[in-house]
This record gives structure tokens, C-alpha cells and sequence, in this order.
């Protein structure tokens, strides 16, 4: 167990009243971590911490951004013990998700740090004679970032990484379900040199989470608004956000179709659909989550998929075998996939492989022969429960993939790459691979959904668009010409 304190202008703080909440371990119910329970007043003093400190970090050159960036990179990845430590006791994920997830992010802050030499204006052909005029890219300000518990490194780092390298100062509001490991996030941007009040950290009591982000949102000082997690709570976030008139990008909720042409090298298949079902038990927006296979190939894919499922290890993340499913998050999400499977296999689909889960130990669970009228054709399980589709041809094949509120994700397989590209552009979502999973993220790639999956573009250039500002400025090099 650790006690934790929050940053706010580069002291380590506690909450108004010390005040605390815990997060337990999901596996055995220890406390896993005691945090501080910030109140709407300490999120406030953490944005104007931010806002003081805007004044000058927004003045720096992109030399000494790109300086500090790279030293956060290399702090985070010496924390690796320490992350694998905090993501097991605290979500339950295994060693190599925690690994996967300091990998990914240490490449994010590089990227983040390449991108400060990158954030380029222009010169706009003016009508008025003499008129220098440039579109100009500024720091938008104080950004607040909000991440979740599921990949917590990455998310953590994705929601402030790029908004400091554009000049801003960010706020990361940690997961109620994983703060010491947003903690160490924060300890090595610290590390690193940042001066104070440019990185802050606030962590919250689960209950006043809407009250905090409120209490942020609604502050002059803060520009820009990121968020990542479920669908549901985007939209509230995206109604404060509208209230105040504040730009929020929202990265939510996925349903990730992976479509299986009937050209599709069945074993290339099989490996990328076990790997999009079945990383972190499933837990990713990306996962795949309804699998849409041809039905001329149908039964040798089943087969074939529904043997390496079963043979995925299962168990304990904190004990020294390496397993593939660690634990799920809570037992909201047992109980949630065990409603889908009654309710699938009710109303007649197949249990491929694995069942119900009494415990946070889920196995790899596929069932087939899905319909639309079965709950989990619709509904993100975000659990290792997955479904299959079987449909006619490609045009079902795409009906189906689109048949969804979501789309951030999507896969499609077949050896004829000018059809399964056709295929992919036809599919309704933000990213899609031909011949490659649906769970892939590169840090310099624009990153988003469409639909219910959210608004905006992290990663590469396009983070640069969402965190700064585009300012049209003019400079009269000739006498003006005025009518009057
Ligand atoms: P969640 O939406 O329940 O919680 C995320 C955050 O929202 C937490 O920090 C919490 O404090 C905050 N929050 C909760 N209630 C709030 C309120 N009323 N007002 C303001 N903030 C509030 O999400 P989760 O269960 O932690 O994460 C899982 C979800 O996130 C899944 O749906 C998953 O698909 C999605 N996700 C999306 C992406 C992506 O990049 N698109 C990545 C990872 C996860």
C-alpha cells in the first residue's frame, strides 16, 4: 500500500482536510493505494498554478521543450519495476500490458519532443497591398487532461505529453482507479526538470469526480479539455465543455469490428483476431469486440480461433508465471459480460469457448453465431467476451461492421488488398488495418473515433491542431489605403 500526494506548482500536496480515498486491489480486496481526495477548491488551485506558470513555459523555445521531453522519456522508462508493481496491485493487468504500456509512452514523449520544431504557421496571400498576413500557431493555454485506468501509461502520458510540447501547462486528473500509477507519470516529468506549476497533478475521490472536472472546466485559465474513458461520461464531459464554450477533445467507447473476407489467410487471421480479443482481457477501446467472418470460411476460422483462445494463460498477474488474461478491473465487469452471455446464449448462440466468471479471473470467452437481437452484438463488453458474426458476403460483411453506435476501430482480412482496402474505406470509423489488428497504436499516427467513439485526433500533427491556437496576425508594410 502507498500513500500518495497530488502536484499543484511543484510542491506535493494533500487534499483540503487530508482528506483520502482508496483503490483495492481487484483480485484479493487489499488496499492497493491510499490517494488524496482533492476537492473542487485544490483543482482550482491547480489550474491557476498552471496559468501562473504559463507566462513564461509558453515563452520557451521548442530546444528546451524538446530537452525536457526527452529526459521524462527516459525517467518513465527507468520506472519500469514500478509500473509493472502499481499497474498489477492496482488493475490487475499483467507485466507485459504494463511493459507494452511504458514502451509505447516513452515513444510518445519522443514523438512529443520531435513535434516542437514542428508546430509551423504560414504566410497567407493577402487582397490589401503591403499586408504581411500569417496564420500563426500559439500555446492555447492551461490544458486539463483526463485519462482512465486501462492503459494507464499510455493514456496518462497521451493526455499531456503533446499539449506541453505545443507550450501548454497541463493538468493530468488521474483514474480513481490507478493513481499511483498516474503518480509515477507525473514523478518522472518531475524528475525530468519541468519547472513548477507546468505539470500538476489532482486525484479524486471517485463520487466528486464531476464536481472537480466542473470546477476545471469552468476556469477562465483552462483552453483546452482532453478526455478518454466511457462513452457515457464523454458526454457529460462534452456538456460542461459546451457550456463553457472550451474545445474538448474526446477520445470514448469502441466496438471494433473485425471483418474476415472469404480470401482471408485464415492463420494471419486467427493471430490478429486472439491478439485484438484477448490484450489486457480485452480491456482497450481498440479491442476487438464483434468478429465478422464470411460464412464460406466460417467453421475453419471458428475452430481454429476457438483453440488458441482456450489455450491463452489465465491468472494471478502478481505471481512469476507470465500469463495473457491477469485480472479484469472490477467485478462491475464480471457481472456486466456474464448478463451478455446469458442473454446471447439465450437467445441461441454457441459458447465456443470459456463461460461465466465468478471471480475477476475471466477466461478467453467466444461465442458464435451472434444476432442483432443479442445485447453483446451491440454493447461493448470491454471484458474477454467475444462475439462472432457470421454474414453472406462483403457487402453484409460491411453493413454489419457500420450496424454500431461506435467507431473508433476496425480490421479487415483478405488476400485480395485492393478488395479489403475498398472494404476498410467503406467501414465507419477513425482507424482501420487491412491484414493487421484492430489494437495498434504508434504515437506519430492521428489517433480518434467517429460516432459514439468521440471527437478530435491525438498523435503526430494532428495533436498539434487540437492543442494550440490558430491565430490569423497581420503586418501592414505599405501606408494603408482607407475609404474614409
Ligand atoms: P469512465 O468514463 O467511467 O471514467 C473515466 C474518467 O471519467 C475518470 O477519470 C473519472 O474520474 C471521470 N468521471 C467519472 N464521472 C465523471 C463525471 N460525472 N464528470 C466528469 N468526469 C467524470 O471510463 P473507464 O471505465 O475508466 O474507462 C473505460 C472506457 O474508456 C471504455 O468505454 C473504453 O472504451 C474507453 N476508452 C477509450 C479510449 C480511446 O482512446 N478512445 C482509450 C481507453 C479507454
Amino acid at each position: 500500500m502507498s500513500d500518495l500526494s497530488m502536484l499543484i506548482n511543484g510542491l506535493k500536496v494533500t487534499a483540503e482536510k487530508n482528506a483520502t480515498f482508496e483503490r483495492r486491489n481487484p483480485l484479493d480486496g487489499t488496499v492497493a493505494t491510499r490517494a488524496p481526495a482533492a476537492s473542487p477548491a485544490d483543482a482550482v488551485m491547480a489550474v491557476e498554478a498552471a496559468a501562473e506558470a504559463f507566462k513564461t513555459w509558453s515563452e520557451t523555445g521548442p530546444g528546451e521543450r524538446r530537452m525536457l521531453l526527452l529526459k521524462a522519456a527516459e525517467k518513465l522508462e527507468a520506472k519500469v519495476p514500478q509500473f509493472v508493481e502499481a499497474v498489477s496491485a492496482e488493475t490487475g493487468a499483467t507485466g507485459m500490458w504494463a511493459g507494452f504500456n511504458v514502451m509505447l509512452a516513452a515513444g510518445m514523449i519522443r514523438e512529443a519532443a520531435g513535434l516542437t520544431t514542428q508546430i509551423s504557421g504560414e504566410v497567407i496571400p493577402s487582397d490589401v497591398p503591403g499586408s504581411l498576413a500569417m496564420g500563426i500557431r500559439q500555446p492555447a493555454g492551461v490544458v486539463l487532461g483526463i485519462a482512465p485506468w486501462n492503459a494507464p501509461i499510455i493514456l496518462g502520458v497521451r493526455a499531456i505529453c503533446v499539449p506541453l510540447a505545443c507550450g501548454n501547462t497541463v493538468i493530468l486528473k488521474g483514474s480513481e482507479n490507478c493513481p499511483r500509477t498516474h503518480q509515477l507519470i507525473i514523478e518522472a516529468f518531475q524528475e525530468a526538470g519541468f519547472p513548477p506549476g507546468v505539470v500538476n497533478y489532482i486525484t479524486n475521490a471517485p463520487a466528486d469526480a464531476g464536481a472537480v472536472v466542473d470546477a476545471m472546466v469552468a476556469h477562465p485559465a483552462v483552453r483546452r479539455v482532453n478526455f478518454t474513458g466511457s462513452t457515457k461520461v464523454g458526454r457529460l464531459i462534452a456538456q460542461t465543455c459546451a457550456k463553457y464554450l472550451k474545445p474538448v477533445v474526446l477520445e470514448l467507447g469502441g466496438k471494433a469490428p473485425l471483418v474476415i473476407l472469404d480470401d482471408a489467410d485464415i492463420e494471419d487471421a486467427v493471430n490478429g483476431a486472439a491478439f485484438g480479443c484477448f490484450a489486457n482481457s480485452g480491456q482497450v477501446c481498440m479491442s476487438t469486440e464483434r468478429i465478422i467472418v464470411d460464412q464460406k470460411i466460417a467453421d475453419e476460422f471458428v475452430k481454429k480461433f476457438g483453440a488458441k483462445a482456450s489455450g491463452l494463460p489465465l491468472g494471478d498477474p502478481r505471481k512469476p508465471e507470465p500469463v495473457v488474461l491477469g485480472s479484469v478491473i472490477g467485478m462491475s465487469t464480471v457481472h456486466h459480460c456474464n448478463a451478455l452471455i446469458d442473454d446471447a446464449l439465450a437467445q441461441g448462440a454457441k459458447l465456443v469457448c470459456g463461460g461465466k466468471a465468478e471471480n475477476t479471473l475471466m477466461p478467453a470467452t467466444v461465442l458464435d453465431h451472434v444476432t442483432p437481437k443479442m445485447r453483446i452484438y451491440h454493447e461493448e463488453t470491454f471484458g474477454p467476451v467475444k462475439c462472432i458474426v457470421r454474414v453472406k458476403n462483403t457487402e453484409e460483411a460491411i453493413a454489419c461492421a457500420n450496424d454500431n453506435e461506435y467507431g473508433l476501430s476496425a480490421a479487415v482480412f483478405g488476400r485480395d488488398i485492393a478488395r479489403a482496402f475498398n472494404v476498410a474505406r467503406k467501414i465507419d470509423s477513425g482507424i482501420c488495418h487491412v491484414n493487421g489488428p484492430t489494437v495498434h497504436d504508434e504515437a506519430q499516427m492521428p489517433f480518434g473515433g467517429v460516432k459514439g467513439s468521440g471527437i478530435g485526433r491525438f498523435g503526430g500533427k494532428a495533436g498539434i491542431a487540437e492543442f494550440t491556437e490558430l491565430r490569423w496576425i497581420t503586418v501592414q508594410t505599405t501606408p494603408r489605403h482607407y475609404p474614409f
